[in-house]
């Protein structure tokens, strides 16, 4: 990457760590056997696609057989969602999520309410946690699937996902939860957890793009998304991304082995950051918790301006970050999960996410402050409401 680039957008996705990549690499050129044949090139990749899986299973603390490999956290996201919904719908066609999840989550519900399921979305709080008395509540006898994601993508809050698992378990209702944002920032246990289903994409943890995973229970039964072939014990047709599994497993492992010291790092970093921009700039405020929240991000929202106007002048200066959600970049809609957290449009708009990875240091965090103050000041002076609020106020 160009020196002069500070990247600080990880949850949008991240590099491939070297050492991950140098694991897969023969992979695409000399062990390119397919792992369903059965000679020695292919026995091979099936014996490297199978000890990938066992990776991942010991890093969750679950069975080998009970890791599926997908294309992406979206592809995971759709197949425990539908497959769950699909699966039960004899018992009740009744679903709950929360309002603040991640797109691949919330328009899957979406699809599902106009296949004549009904979705309740449980609200959260100011800091976005949903309370665990509003999903007791929320439970009905026709209820089949509960999904709330572990750690959020634009405000990094972190739910108490072992409560919420209990009180599906409890009623006897499957629990998914979509841990994309999660894996390789928190100690991921499916049985400490309880979780029935559970989703993680490799390219938010220094792995590669294009491959996921889903953790199905042993005895939980969800629909077939992908129709195909025998692959992934008949559950999930289609060739084997053999380089991109065996990246996922290495990158996986390599996070677990750090976790610690990765979340010492970033937490540095973000306190630096929150604690500086507080400390220079008015009329800021941080979104999402600030103890419970993914170590590596800081969204706030600078009153009077404009994220995108932001984005553009940190651009400018080499900064790479994110307004809200990358996958709402691009649209004028602000965020939903700003709003859920109760947010006005106004305040939506003026947000930035700052998300920290392993290469970032303190230096870097003082250069993004320094143009913060600059550009935030600058777009003030420019801005219509802040003249407005300025003359109103009398300052
Ligand atoms: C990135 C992300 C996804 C989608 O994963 P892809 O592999 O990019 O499809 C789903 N959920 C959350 C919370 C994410 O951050």
């Amino acid at each position: 990457m160009d020196k002069n680039i500070i990247y600080v957008d990880h949850a949008a996705t991240t590099y491939v760590k070297p050492e991950v990549f140098e694991k897969m690499k023969p992979y695409f050129t000399e062990l390119f056997g397919n792992p369903s044949s059965i000679y020695a090139l292919g026995r091979e990749s099936r014996k490297a696609v199978e000890n990938a899986r066992s990776e991942i299973a010991f890093c969750l603390g679950a069975h080998p057989t009970e890791i599926y490999f997908t294309a992406s956290g979206t592809e995971a996201d759709n197949w425990a969602i539908k497959g769950a919904a699909y699966a039960n719908i004899k018992k009740g066609r009744h679903l709950i999520t929360s309002a603040i999840e991640h797109h691949a989550v919330l328009h899957c519900f979406g699809f599902l309410e106009k296949e004549g399921f009904e979705v309740t979305y449980l609200p959260v709080d100011e800091k976005g946690f949903v309370n665990p008395d509003d999903l007791k509540k929320a439970i009905k006898p026709d209820t089949t699937l509960v999904s709330i994601m572990f750690a959020n993508n634009e405000i990094g809050t972190i739910q108490p996902i072992k409560e919420l698992a209990a009180i599906a378990r409890e009623k006897g209702v499957l629990f998914h939860t979509d841990a994309v944002q999660a894996m390789g920032n928190i100690d991921v246990k499916v049985n400490d957890l309880g979780v029935d289903l559970l989703s993680m994409s490799a390219h938010k943890f220094y792995g590669p793009k294009g491959v996921g995973a889903l953790y199905i229970r042993k005895g939980v039964r969800i629909n077939n998304f992908m129709h195909g072939g025998a692959q992934e014990r008949n559950k999930r047709a289609g060739t084997e991304n053999v380089a991109g599994v065996i990246g996922m497993a290495a990158a996986l492992k390599f996070a677990y082995e750090n976790l610690e010291e990765y979340n010492r790092h970033l937490r540095k970093l973000s306190d630096r950051l929150i604690d500086s921009v507080m400390e220079r700039i008015p009329y800021v405020r941080l979104n999402g918790d600030r103890e419970k929240r993914l170590p590596g991000n800081v969204n706030l929202s600078f009153q009077f301006i404009e994220g995108e106007s932001l984005l553009l002048m940190l651009d400018m200066k080499g900064i790479q970050a994110s307004s809200g959600s990358a996958c709402t970049s691009g649209s004028l809609d602000p965020s939903h999960v700003l709003l859920a957290i109760g947010l006005s449009h106004e305040t939506a708009h003026g947000s930035l996410r700052i998300t920290f990875g392993e290469r970032n240091t303190e230096e870097e965090v003082d250069y993004i402050v320094e143009n913060l103050v600059e550009i935030v000041g600058k777009l003030r002076q420019m801005s219509p409401l802040y003249e407005d609020f300025v003359r109103k106020s009398g300052k």
